[in-house]
């Protein structure tokens, strides 16, 4: 028998070297004597193949102007995954005629059994063909710099522009990352449109309807249907954006201005300066440091040793994918953050956000096999976004980066941004479901219509006069739309679900850090529903709970005004 433990599979690897181990487990014989020792070989393997695909991603996107680190990492994604895929799916199979005898793995069976039905051999090409225009997506977008008075600066990088005290400043660096996407609107819409037609035929292909049915079939939403998004879109027009529109009357009352731009929405009113909450990544990771030692020691430990790791790439760099990640190394059992830091306040934020998500790798390692040690994203973004809220109260010194004024600034800045962000995820969402069932005929410039027409609905308070291709070039950006669709919900979801973790926690802190743990170590281990009871909260689609869920956030922003107008006198 092979000890799978003992494989290596390099970065580099191809097909060739990765199959002969999955044949083997394909071919050996199974009964139920052996099948526990024919898993633990098929979920090392796993980790060790895994492990090599997410390094390879990992140097990828650290670097994506690198010609032959994009040549790795395009071969797992176009060449490898597709057939890993379908011999996963194969090895699925002969799984299940143990299902029997592995009641541990019901959960992960339900899954499989999703899989090895919706899979279909024609199908295999199309995700590889997909792979293949979603990295190129990825490099198109990766690549994108603008011109900042004779300097070349990455889009992540104007970030800080886009909270400056001066509004031409901010205007500015709002034409020019939208110019920069514009500039490439043709290329990525024509792209988009193959996404589309590719992703059509594949769900058809699976007897599905169209992509819609197929991909929640394919991430495993038993626990929701498309209807509940439907009333999840309708639940955040009736219970949020009220809530918003009041949000923005006091913004842009603060302001002073007669009516609130695209580039009005992050600055922080009343203040000089934006807020700068470190200047080297040291510091950075020291305050960082010192605000999960506050939360508990557990969680601290596992950030001090992703540091001690080297398990953090953190500054923005030119050539780097934008954006933020948090990927795990099954092998290892550890996780890895990717993020474009530049000394915004937003990078605070992230960075709790990523490590929620690897607390939650490491709170899950004792769990047996690798398939367990993950969840859908939707229990995943709770781990995140829960971090997110504990690690707020913290953010003032000497335990953080800011004073006490900037503190309860920073906070209300980061309630506002969740709220704001709940209709965002909505018109998101609401887009995705249309272009893959009532839009799935139209053409590039119909889905920039009827983005305008979404925005209209979930973004209201906002003066876009004259600038509908800026608001157009919004969905351009949003990288969700064209790499991982259907991907957003879950945000949603998450987010009102670490609103009610975050209500327990101001009355009772070590409850909600204690049951927030517990729903984390779960795993995989049990279904979606379960994992946010343990954790204290449910899956909200209703407007009920939305309202009470806002006014509470509303209720704290108002405290913190007060608290920041008091602080500063
Ligand atoms: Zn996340």
């Amino acid at each position: 028998m092979s000890a799978r433990s003992d494989v290596v599979i390099p970065k580099k690897a191809t097909w060739a070297e990765v199959a002969p181990f999955y044949d083997e487990l394909r071919n050996r014989p199974l009964n139920a004597g052996n099948i526990r020792a024919w898993l633990d070989d098929f979920s090392s393997l796993d980790e060790v193949v895994d492990e090599a695909y997410v390094l390879a991603m990992i140097d990828y996107t650290a670097d994506t102007g690198d010609a032959e680190r994009e040549v790795t990492y395009r071969r797992w994604a176009t060449e490898i995954l597709p057939l890993l895929h379908e011999i996963r799916v194969r090895l699925g199979q002969r799984l299940l005629e143990f299902a029997d005898h592995l009641p541990d793995l019901a959960i992960f069976l339900r899954e499989l059994e999703t899989d090895v039905e919706i899979f279909r051999a024609e199908n295999v090409p199309r995700m590889a063909a997909l792979e293949e225009m979603e990295a190129t997506y990825d490099k198109i977008t990766g690549g994108l710099t603008v011109d900042w008075d004779g300097e070349p600066k990455t889009i992540p990088e104007l970030q800080p522009y886009l909270l400056d005290r001066d509004r031409r400043v901010r205007e500015r660096a709002f034409r020019l990352g939208s110019a920069a996407y514009l500039e490439k609107r043709d290329e990525i819409a024509n792209l988009f449109h193959e996404m589309v037609a590719t992703r059509h035929a594949l769900g058809r292909e699976a007897g599905f309807e169209n992509f819609r049915d197929y991909s929640f079939a394919a991430k495993y939403r038993f626990d929701y249907s498309a209807d509940d998004c439907m009333r999840f879109h309708e639940a955040v027009e009736v219970a949020v954006l009220p809530a918003i529109l009041r949000l923005h009357e006091e913004r842009r009352r603060q302001l002073g201005v007669d009516s609130l731009k695209p580039w009005d929405l992050q600055v922080q009113p009343g203040r000089d300066k934006r807020l700068t909450p470190f200047s080297t990544m040291p510091e950075f990771l020291a305050g960082a440091q010192r605000i999960f030692d506050r939360i508990d020691p557990e969680l601290a430990g596992f950030f001090r040793q992703m540091i001690d790791h080297r398990l953090l790439d953190l500054e923005s760099r030119q050539g780097k994918s934008p954006g933020g990640y948090c990927t795990r190394l099954p092998k290892r059992g550890e996780p890895f953050i990717f993020m474009n830091a530049v000394g915004v306040h937003d990078d605070v934020n992230t960075l709790a956000h990523e490590s929620g998500h690897a607390f939650h790798t490491y709170l899950m390692r004792p769990i047996r096999y690798m398939w367990q040690r993950t969840t859908g994203h939707e229990a995943a973004e709770l781990a995140s976004m829960v971090m997110e809220l504990l690690a707020a109260p913290h953010i003032e010194k000497p335990t953080g980066f800011y004073s006490a004024t900037d503190a309860a600034v920073a906070q209300i800045d980061h309630l506002e941004d969740i709220l704001i962000g709940l209709p965002h995820i909505a018109c998101v969402d609401a887009f995705q479901h249309w272009i893959y069932t009532d839009g799935i005929e139209a053409s590039p410039a119909d889905r920039d219509a009827k983005w305008l027409e979404l925005r209209e609905r979930f973004e209201p308070g906002v003066d876009y006069t004259g600038l509908d291709a800026e608001r157009v070039s919004r969905w351009y950006r949003q990288s969700h739309i064209h790499t991982i669709p259907f991907y957003y919900i879950e945000y949603g979801l998450a987010q009102l679900a670490a609103l009610q973790v975050w209500r327990r926690a101001r009355r009772d802190p070590a409850d909600a850090l204690a049951r927030y743990k517990a729903a984390l170590s779960f795993g995989g281990t049990r279904t979606l529903p379960e994992i946010f009871a343990t954790a204290g909260a449910s899956l909200v689609f209703d407007s009920v709970t939305m309202v009470e869920l806002v006014a509470e956030v509303e209720a704290r922003i108002a405290e913190l005004r007060v608290e920041a107008k008091q602080r500063a006198a």
